[in-house]
């Protein structure tokens, strides 16, 4: 018996934000809300943090984008960075999206969307400062900003940001890419740009270190209080979300739990990580499709809940705890949880 949800704690979320968003000012926090905001919701997710104080939305995929858009209205600016097709690129246009624009190539053809729908297309364009996903290469850059400026020129784009992302693997790579990241800006305005905000940083390097802040940073996993693998926790924030089960049978000195490896969680957690329960931390033992296999505790009961991951309060362990388990990071446990498991606003 499925007895799974995803708890999405609201409050927690603001809580965050304003921890975020008073930790980088003067810049300002675009909340990263890609893959439907980390499969919680984009539009709870949205409307508390606009409540927070979020003014900036972004996230790699239109729709994710263009949801986040219909709940945010005039309220908040949203971008969409990933290369899409023209159908794609014509949709989020028509929506008020802005673009990540990170190829020459792309360039052109949301100048043709923009034309199609009537609209002058917003872009932020991207420069690749050494992590090789998508942005144009320092060699190439001039000669796309002065295609920009052209197309500025004659109407059909405006660019309102230079963008950038980087490894976050190490100090000395991360001070690489900003130093090319400040050329890249420098030569825009050469070339007659003048974007309003310059953004690089996510999570990890916009926290730690200031000078990576520009005037925006884009904030996916700390908003939702996942901290980085093998990183430090982060002291005013906790996780979001918590995935629960319930007990549907005891038997042996072991309970059962109503949630199994087809609502997402992740089968290589057996035998690895311990849950939290009504009566402490106990070894998850087995995680079978349907169901999954826990150490009982005294008095446990059908009906008892059991905390997969979540903020830690009844012994639980976070998402990045049971990532840095099987090997990956916090944002994967929660980007599993199936969509037929019912997310409910705390
Ligand atoms: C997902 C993503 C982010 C968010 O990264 P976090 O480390 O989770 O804050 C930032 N920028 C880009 C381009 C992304 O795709």
């Amino acid at each position: 018996m499925n007895t799974a949800e995803l708890r999405v704690d609201l409050e927690r979320l603001r809580s965050n934000v304003r921890a975020v968003r008073a930790r980088m000012a003067p810049a300002e926090v675009l909340v990263v809300i890609k893959d439907d905001a980390y499969a919680q919701g984009v539009q709870r997710i949205v409307e508390a943090s606009l409540d927070a104080g979020a003014r900036w939305f972004g996230g790699i995929d239109v729709p994710s984008a263009l949801r986040a858009k219909a709940v945010s209205g005039d309220r908040a600016r949203v971008v969409a960075w990933m290369t899409v097709t023209e159908a794609e690129a014509e949709a989020a246009l028509r929506g008020g999206l802005e673009l990540g624009v990170g190829d020459a190539g792309y360039l052109e053809r949301v100048r043709q969307s923009a034309a199609k729908v009537g609209v002058v297309a917003r872009v932020h364009l991207k420069i690749d400062t050494g992590l090789h996903r998508n942005g144009v290469r320092p060699e190439d850059w001039d000669a796309f900003c002065a295609r920009a400026a052209q197309l500025e020129r004659e109407g059909s784009i405006v660019v309102v940001g230079i963008w950038s992302h980087i490894a976050e693997a190490s100090d000395e790579e991360d001070d690489i890419s900003r130093a090319a990241f400040d050329r890249a800006v420098a030569a825009a305005r050469g070339e007659g740009l003048s974007p309003e905000v310059r953004h690089l940083a996510a999570s990890a390097a916009a926290w730690h270190r200031p000078e990576f802040r520009g005037d925006l940073v884009r904030i996916g996993a700390f908003c939702y209080g996942i901290r980085s693998a093998d990183g430090p926790e982060i002291s005013g924030i906790a996780p979001v979300s918590s995935l629960v089960a319930r007990v549907v049978a005891i038997e042996g000195g072991e309970a059962r739990i109503g949630i199994g490896s087809v609502d997402g969680l992740p089968s290589t957690l057996a035998g690895r990580v311990h849950v939290g329960t009504p009566g402490g931390r106990r070894e998850l033992r087995h995680v079978n499709p349907f169901e999954s296999v826990v150490e009982a505790w005294d008095g446990a009961q059908c009906g008892d809940e059991v905390v997969l991951f979540g903020p830690g309060e009844h012994g639980e362990p976070t998402p990045t705890d049971l990532g840095e388990a099987i090997g990956t990071v916090g944002e994967e446990p929660l980007l599993r949880v199936s969509p037929l498991v019912p997310r409910v606003s705390l």
